[in-house]
């Protein structure tokens, strides 16, 4: 019975480690910085992290969210994003057992949580999560378990191209119905390329019907959470027109890795009667 629970463990704590560095990925490939060097410091005092004091959420609870130098307050986000990705990994491994699909799945996850972040701060999808990732879906179809390398490259091209196309169309009925809106929000299109690249790397992990349920479930997400926002005022931080869709992408296609499969059968079966 303990078996059980040493691999979720061992994966979890791998988490929160991978965690720590999406932490510096995410924040710093939107600003073009080197992820390697200098290494982490505080951005107030330029006090370099000793390794006791960057230990995954451990050393941010220890400090209390302070600087050890300068005491200047340290981002919440840190311990979070270290917590929710050796969660991620952990749950993941829990699921599929010490496999390499819980090894893909637990990458897929980790992309998408650096993607939410990075377009929540920054409006920014860095290629490296994008591209890279599309990379890395494509070059992990070979192994066993998830699409095939045609599902996987079949999936890249439809969802780069889906969300493209609903970007030219986009823009174009935007320019028509509502012309200066574009410039209101600083933008010259309707969908981020980051978005369409980001749609790739998706596509590439989950074959095309991932990818339709990803934009399915994302754009629903998008409404909704658009709604929220509105309803609640504005939120500082997040412009009037700027939607970072991007998040919602990144939490349907989280939803379409782990159930996927049972919403479309669900969906096949009690909705269509096939
Ligand atoms: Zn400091």
């Amino acid at each position: 019975m303990a078996d059980g629970w040493v691999v979720p463990i061992v994966a979890g704590l791998l988490g929160l480690t991978i965690g720590s560095f999406l932490n510096v990925c995410s924040l710093r490939w939107p600003r073009n910085e080197s992820v390697v060097s200098p290494g982490s410091h505080c951005p107030r005092c330029d006090a370099a992290v000793r390794w006791y004091d960057n230990v995954p959420v451990l050393s941010w609870l220890v400090l209390r969210g302070r600087c050890r130098s300068c005491a200047a307050p340290i981002s919440a986000q840190y311990p979070m994003v270290e917590l929710a990705t050796g969660l991620v990994w952990a749950g993941t491994f829990a699921a599929h057992g010490a496999t390499g699909e819980a090894l893909r799945g637990s990458l897929f996850l980790t992309i998408l949580c650096g993607i939410a972040i990075s377009d929540t701060r920054f409006y920014t999808i860095p290629d490296q999560f994008s591209i890279g990732g599309a990379v890395l879906g494509f070059g992990l179809s070979f192994a066993p378990g998830g699409p095939t390398w045609l599902q996987s490259l079949l999936g890249a091209v439809v969802g780069f191209s889906v969300l493209w196309l609903v970007g030219v169309a986009g823009t174009k009925l935007i320019k028509r119905l509502s012309p200066g809106r574009l410039e209101e929000a600083g933008v010259d299109q309707a969908m981020g390329g980051g978005d369409v690249k980001m749609m790739m790397m998706i596509g590439a992990f989950l074959g095309i019907w991932g990818v339709a349920l990803t934009v399915f479930l994302g754009s629903v997400l998008a409404l909704l959470g658009t709604a929220v926002l509105s309803a609640l005022g504005r939120i500082p931080g997040i412009s009037k027109w700027l939607v970072p869709f991007g998040v919602f992408l990144a939490a349907g296609g989280a939803v379409t890795y782990a159930w996927g499969q049972q919403i479309l059968e669900w969906y096949t079966t009690s909705v269509l009667g096939l």
